[in-house]
C-alpha cells in the first residue's frame, strides 16, 4: 500500500506540474483573448464584434476551467461553513454555456440546511470535477441529477451532508471503476489530464469525508458518484471515519 509519505511527495510533485500546466495554458490564452479584443475595437462591423466577443467569453470560460481544475497546490485555503447546494451551483455555474448547447438536461433537488464546515473552494473544485466528467460522459438527451440531503453517517450517526451527482452516460467497465482515482489515469486521451479525481479524492480525504462511486454499462448505464461531509469537516478529527482509510472508499 501506498504510504502517506508516497502520498504526500505524489501530491507535492503533481501540483508543480498542474501549476506549471495551468499557466502553459493560460499564457497563450490571455494573447487570443488580447488579439479578439483588439480586433473587437479595430473594427466597425457590427458581426465581427459580436463574434470577437463572444470569442473572448468562451476563451474567459476555458481560462476559468484551467485554474479551477488544476490549480490545487495553494498554500492558504480559507475555511469557513458552506452550504453544499452553494457550492454545487456555483461549480455548475462553469458549465452554463456547454449545458446550452449539449442537450443535457440538468436536474437540481437540493434540500441540505446544514453548512459544512470545510475549504470552500477546495469542495468547489471537486464538484466542478465530478459534474464535468458526468458532463463528458453524457450524450444528448441525457440528463445530470444533482442532490444534496442531510443525512446522518450510518454508523456513527455523526451529523452531515450527502452529495449525489449522477449521471445517464456510458458508464465504466470494471476497468475503469478500479483505476479512475490514480493519478494520469484518463480514457479521454488528449483531452484528459487524469488528474481531477486523483486530486478531488485528495481533497475528499482532508476533509474526512466519503466519496463512493457506482457505475454501470449497458441498457441503463450511468455513474453515481456520492460524497458525504461531516459538519466539521476539517475543524474536528473524526477517527473512526477515517480510519483504517484516508482514502475515499470506492465501492
Ligand atoms: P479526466 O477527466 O481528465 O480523464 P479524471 O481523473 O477526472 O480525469 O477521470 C478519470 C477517468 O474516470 C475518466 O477518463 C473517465 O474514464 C472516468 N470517469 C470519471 N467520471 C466518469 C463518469 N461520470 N462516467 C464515466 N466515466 C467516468
Amino acid at each position: 500500500a501506498e504510504t502517506a509519505l508516497i502520498r504526500s511527495e505524489k501530491l507535492a510533485l503533481v501540483g508543480r506540474l498542474a501549476a506549471s500546466i495551468s499557466h502553459e495554458i493560460n499564457n497563450p490564452l490571455e494573447a487570443v483573448t488580447n488579439l479578439l479584443y483588439l480586433i473587437e475595437n479595430n473594427t466597425k462591423d457590427a458581426t465581427a464584434r459580436n463574434f470577437s466577443r463572444t470569442a473572448q467569453d468562451e476563451l474567459a470560460r476555458v481560462s476559468h476551467i484551467v485554474t479551477h481544475t488544476l490549480r490545487f497546490n495553494r498554500q492558504t485555503v480559507a475555511l469557513g461553513e458552506q452550504k453544499m447546494s452553494g457550492l454545487l451551483e456555483s461549480s455548475v455555474a462553469i458549465y452554463e454555456g456547454r449545458l446550452k448547447n449539449s442537450g443535457v438536461s440538468l436536474d437540481r433537488d437540493y434540500a441540505d440546511t446544514s453548512r459544512v464546515f470545510c475549504s470552500g473552494s477546495e469542495i468547489r473544485q471537486v464538484f466542478a470535477n465530478v459534474v464535468g466528467n458526468s458532463f463528458d460522459a453524457t450524450k444528448t438527451g441525457g440528463r445530470l441529477v444533482l442532490r444534496t440531503r442531510d443525512q446522518r453517517h450510518w454508523r456513527t450517526g455523526q451529523p452531515g451532508v450527502r452529495v449525489t451527482i449522477a449521471d445517464t452516460g456510458h458508464g465504466m467497465p470494471e476497468e475503469v471503476r478500479r483505476r479512475l482515482f490514480e493519478p494520469f489515469f484518463t480514457t479521454k486521451g488528449d483531452n484528459g489530464t487524469g488528474l481531477g479525481l486523483w486530486v478531488s479524492r485528495e481533497i475528499i480525504a482532508k476533509h474526512h469525508s466519503r466519496m463512493r462511486v457506482k457505475s454501470r454499462q449497458g441498457d441503463r448505464s450511468g455513474t453515481v458518484f456520492s460524497i458525504w461531509f461531516p459538519l466539521n469537516a476539517v475543524a474536528q478529527r473524526t477517527p473512526e471515519i477515517i480510519e483504517p482509510h484516508t482514502h475515499a472508499v470506492v465501492h
